[in-house]
């Protein structure tokens, strides 16, 4: 367990990583911080649920409203605290989190309502039954840099509106983006101790694990997931976790080299390919290989690297300092084992601290960390293959499973190869951009990850489900309570002949039996 002495006087900075300025520093909550702020938030909760459904939607409403009139200040300090250009903040940050809220508007009323549940069991016709959806109570949400808004935003409002509180604990490097959306929801309507940011680096979050919550909604990389999933395994704490990918592009022999090879550096580079949906490795046919090869270096060559906050820019800056060294350390051991540099593959510090030139590979093969680690940077490895079946076995030999793309002029071909790869999302003609698809669900398979985000199954997560099973006759007693021997064992072979046999004659016969048992004498 994370200790006061841990964590006490650690100061977290936060740093634009496209000049290395420093905009602000916070003190890492305490263990005993964390604590009172969970408590505060299960205080807080109670008043929250009982709101209802309607009116926390109207407070999303207010919510969506702010966030649009303040959409540009939003997006500029994303660009600024996380790196990635002022567009992809607009559009994969701003505009995601606007249409997580228009979902919520329109559909949490009636997916988060009293739901009966219809029946066949002839025994049982007398009970009316029906789901209640509960909130949890106090939901914890730790998030990663790379999405700083959208991440905890759409997590956060699912799980607000369906009654929770919540406690985020933002990436230590993006704590001003969350310290905003805790503003905007704020003045929306929800009070502060429903919506709680606390400061921190990972002894917070791990402080925040440890604290009594009801449910855990973790973001980040594989090791930290698995560290989270022990710790909370041991006291049974339900968590979703949404973690990293090794995302597969399949460019089958009928795509269009145009098309797919724009896809496939957009889908790469986005970001600085600080993407968990980004494109981490393409399969290409060998047909297609060299043309393909030819357009995605020439495409990368016209990209902008710079600062985001500069609309020209299409590339901007990684995060710091240890994702520039992983980023490194792949591309040397793909160089080492004898892949080829077809362009990039350097750090760019005439630009920046943070900078890494967007690098395509050729001649990488699955011995290559590159291709099979996640590497969550500017680069793009490219392999051919000869068969669709190639194609599956090469995307399905990976631990990750979060999500893959087909690339192919013939949609039901790419729909037959999308259910044979493992993978939470698998995107036929695109990449990345199902995130910004508000009612698609989100999250993995295999080490990708547990659970869901986004859409119905994303406010699932949100609510423990009670059936109430309500008799519609209260005063009656039931026939099967007690009384058993050998006529009403009889009795009830006919009920079941009745309702299961399939010959007409031996259900009416089987209907005449059992119904003498509904006049019996029960004791
Ligand atoms: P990390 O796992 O390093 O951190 C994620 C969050 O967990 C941060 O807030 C971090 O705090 C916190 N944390 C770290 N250690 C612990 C711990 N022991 N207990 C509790 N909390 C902890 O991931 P990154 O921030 O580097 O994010 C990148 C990763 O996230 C990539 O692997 C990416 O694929 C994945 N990701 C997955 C997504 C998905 O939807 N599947 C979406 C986006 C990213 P701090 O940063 O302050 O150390």
């Amino acid at each position: 367990m994370a200790t006061d002495l841990d964590i006490s006087e650690r100061k977290i900075t936060s740093v634009n990583p496209a000049t290395g300025e420093e905009l602000r520093s916070f003190s890492c909550a305490k263990v005993a911080q964390v604590q009172d702020a969970v408590s505060r938030s299960r205080h807080a909760q109670l008043d929250w649920d009982g709101l209802g459904i309607r009116k926390r939607v109207n407070v999303l409403r207010t919510f969506q409203h702010l966030l649009h009139q303040n959409k540009t200040a939003i997006a500029q300090m994303i660009t600024r605290e996380a790196g990635k250009p002022y567009v992809e903040a607009l559009l994969t940050e701003v505009m995601v989190v606007l249409d997580a809220a228009r979902f919520l508007i329109d559909n949490g009323y009636s997916l988060l309502r009293d739901e009966v549940v219809p029946h066949g069991n002839l025994a049982m016709k007398t009970k009316r039954g029906y789901l209640v959806r509960e909130p949890y109570g106090v939901v914890g949400i730790i998030s990663p840099w790379n999405y700083p808004f959208s991440i905890p935003a759409t997590e956060s409002l699912a799980a607000l509106v369906a009654g929770n509180s919540v406690v985020l604990k933002p990436s230590e490097f993006t704590t001003l983006v969350a310290l905003e959306l805790a503003s905007l929801l704020h003045r929306a309507g929800v009070p502060q101790a429903v919506f709680q940011v606390i400061a921190g680096d990972g002894s917070t979050g791990k402080a925040l694990t440890e604290s009594a919550l009801d449910k855990l909604i973790f973001t980040g990389s594989v090791p930290s997931g698995k560290r989270v999933a022990e710790a909370e395994a041991a006291r049974l704490l339900p968590v979703v976790l949404e973690l990293g990918g090794k995302d597969p592009m399949l460019v089958l022999d009928d795509a269009d080299v145009d098309v797919a090879s724009s896809g496939a550096v957009w889908g790469a580079f986005v970001n600085a390919g600080q993407a968990c949906l980004s494109v981490e490795r393409c399969y290409v046919h060998r047909r297609l290989y060299s043309a393909f090869l030819e357009a995605c270096v020439r495409k990368t060559q016209q990209l902008k690297i710079g600062n985001g906050i500069d609309p020209d820019i299409d590339v901007g800056p990684l995060i710091h300092e240890k994702q520039l060294q992983l980023v490194e350390s792949h591309v040397e051991d793909a160089r080492r084992r004898g892949a080829t540099v077809l362009l990039g593959g350097k750090r760019l510090t005439e630009i920046g601290p943070n900078f890494y030139a967007p690098t395509v590979l050729s001649d990488v093969t699955h011995e290559m960390r590159i291709m099979r680690e996640e590497t969550f940077g500017p680069v793009l490895p490219i392999m051919p293959f000869d068969s669709d079946d190639e194609a599956v076995q090469l995307a399905n030999d990976c631990e990750f499973g979060l999500a893959a793309s087909v690339w192919t002029q013939d949609r039901k071909r790419g729909e037959a190869l999308a259910r044979r790869i493992q993978a939470g999302t698998v995107m036929v003609n695109d990449v990345v951009s199902c995130f910004g698809i508000s009612e698609a669900p989100h999250g993995g398979v295999k080490a990708s990850g547990l659970g869901r985000t986004h859409g119905r199954f994303g406010l699932d997560e949100m609510v423990r489900i009670k059936y109430v099973d309500s008799d519609r006759i209260g005063n009656i007693k039931k026939v099967w309570w007690y009384g058993y021997g050998e006529k009403f064992s009889r009795q009830m072979e006919g009920f079941l002949d009745m309702q299961f046999a399939r010959a007409l004659t031996e259900r009416v016969r089987g209907g005449l039996r059992s119904t003498r048992a509904l006049f019996r004498k029960k004791p």
